[in-house]
């Protein structure tokens, strides 16, 4: 069958990358180099730059995953939000593709767009000048967490909750969750966003938050960038410790590990609550650490061991307590993840599988799933991680939570060397059928790693939100061009 060939005279948008021309085709669907001195017009002059050169395009359709590649027309770098919002419409008017890519560090492909436009938001990184008695500081979507606290902490000040790795996006981790040790206490990091400016799919910047725009803000905190790009979120302040005391609890059984975790979170004895499992002697996944963090003074009391850790039941021969800064308990996986880059292991794929158990059948479950971990599968690196949240503390109607009182996030964090596809695919076949037996017992997808899924999984995933977030779709993003490298739409 014979194509039209592209016309010329069909390049519309054009903008500038430093002296040279970028033209769009929207015959051909493709952005390119063109003679320049045309008149630029569709698209006014940008702050920032779009970029076709293979090292931005490849860069961009890869991931922290190396499982998917899809290869976007151009990149943005944009120098303002006036840059998104004149790029996000460009794309609306011509049925583009775009997604915003914060640090890239979705497993499955979720920030790419095949043939369409990437918006790295890394440039929008500013963090709002706070003073001592702040409750809140606005930052720019592409911020990562480590810049939030470092700017934070210079107050005495600190968002509430981390995730455990800080080198992630602002704009990334409100877009699925963002859950982490502190979050038994105070929600995911979704949770405690008052605010936040978004660039619509239909190119409109808009401010919403729970009085304001209510639907589009629900739609867009956990709503895994459906509707909107975050170009920047007013996030919840509180004091933050000077010091903290870190408790590393070991336990020989599934059981206890888990009841015992479950009393702290429903006594909110630590500050942060977390637990990993590690293979024995034998190779089974049957070694337990409950992960536990109090903080001191000003945020807290000074930590008395003894209360601390009244009726525990783990092995008080192998506990381990040690004092830190807050600021090295946070980015306490630094030096882990030198290690692992260092290694070349931060390029191996990565299989992962994040799923949210209801607590009631955690140890079956956990159990079930680990039973049948073997370390090869697990990968050089790998983590395995396994803590409780605390239902009533999540409300963002589109991060899913098992109805439960008190679900556990189960991690079982992949290596996988990247030539061996054989591998990959068995490892996310395990990784399905992990999920569907999650499901069958009122569990659900943290949506962060790689699990095929499809439409219909999705229309289950959302269940009791699925309209809502449809309704959003079509009045936020009605060509539908928003981060189609999810899958859902
Ligand atoms: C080493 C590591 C540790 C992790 N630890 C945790 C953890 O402790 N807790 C936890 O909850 N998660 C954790 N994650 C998962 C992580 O939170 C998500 O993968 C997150 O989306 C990554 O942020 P990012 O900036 O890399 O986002 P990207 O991978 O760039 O994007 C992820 C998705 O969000 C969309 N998106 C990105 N920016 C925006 C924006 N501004 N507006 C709208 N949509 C946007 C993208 O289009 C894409 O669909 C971890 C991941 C890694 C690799």
């Amino acid at each position: 069958m014979s194509r039209t060939p592209p016309r010329r005279a069909a390049l519309r948008g054009l903008a500038a990358v430093g002296t040279a021309v970028i033209g769009f085709d929207p015959f051909t669907r493709s952005w390119a180099a063109t003679a320049s001195g045309r008149p630029l017009h569709d698209i006014p002059e940008l702050d920032g730059s779009l970029h076709t050169d293979e090292a931005s395009l490849n860069a961009a359709a890869d991931d922290f995953g190396h499982l998917v590649h899809r290869r976007p027309a151009a990149v943005l770098r944009p120098g303002s939000v006036r840059d998104v919002v004149t790029m996000v419409r460009f794309c609306a008017e011509h049925r583009v593709p775009v997604a915003p890519r914060g640090q890239g560090h979705g497993t499955n492909g979720q920030a790419q767009a095949e043939g369409g436009l990437i918006v790295e938001t890394t440039p929008l990184a500013t963090v709002q000048p706070v003073g001592p008695r702040s409750t809140s500081v606005r930052v720019g979507a592409g911020a990562r967490w480590s810049e939030v606290a470092k700017a934070t902490l210079a107050h005495g000040l600190t968002p509430p909750v981390f995730t455990d790795y800080l080198e992630l996006s602002v704009g990334g981790t409100l877009s699925v969750g963002g859950l982490g040790g502190q979050a038994h206490r105070y929600g995911a990091q979704v949770d405690t966003v008052l605010e936040l400016e978004v660039v619509t799919g239909a190119g409109e910047l808009t401010h919403c938050s729970p009085t304001r725009h209510r639907d589009l803000f629900h739609a867009v905190l956990a709503g895994l960038g459906q509707c909107a790009v975050i170009v920047g979120a007013t996030v919840r302040l509180v004091r933050a410790p000077g010091n903290v005391r870190h408790y590393l609890l070991p336990y020989a059984d599934l059981r206890t590990f888990l009841d015992d975790q479950r009393l702290l979170v429903e006594q909110r004895r630590f500050d942060y609550v977390e637990g990993l499992v590690s293979e024995d002697a034998s190779g089974a996944f049957r070694g337990y650490a409950l992960e536990a963090v109090a903080y001191g003074p000003p945020a807290g009391d000074a930590p008395d061991d003894t209360a601390l850790l009244r009726g525990l039941r783990h092995d008080p021969s192998g506990a381990e307590i040690t004092d830190l800064t807050y600021y090295d308990f946070l980015d306490r996986l630094a030096p882990g993840v030198a290690a692992l880059k260092e290694a070349g292991l931060w390029e191996y794929a990565h299989p992962w599988l994040d799923v949210l158990l209801p607590g009631r059948a955690a140890a079956d479950l956990a159990g079930r799933i680990l039973g049948e971990l073997t370390p090869a599968d697990l990968g050089p690196g790998g983590v395995v991680l396994l803590y409780p949240l605390v239902r009533e503390r999540l409300r963002t109607p589109l991060l899913r939570m098992p109805d439960d009182p008190v679900p556990y996030l189960l991690a079982v964090l992949r290596t996988t060397p990247p030539g061996d596809t054989a591998t990959v695919q068995r490892l996310l076949a395990a990784n399905r059928s992990a999920y569907d037996l999650v499901r069958a017992a009122g569990g659900t997808w943290y949506p962060t790693g790689s699990v095929p899924f499809d439409e219909a999984d999705w229309r289950r995933h959302f269940g009791s939100a699925w309209p809502r977030l449809a309704a959003a779709k079509r009045t936020y993003d009605p060509h539908s061009i928003l981060v189609p490298g999810q899958g859902i739409f």
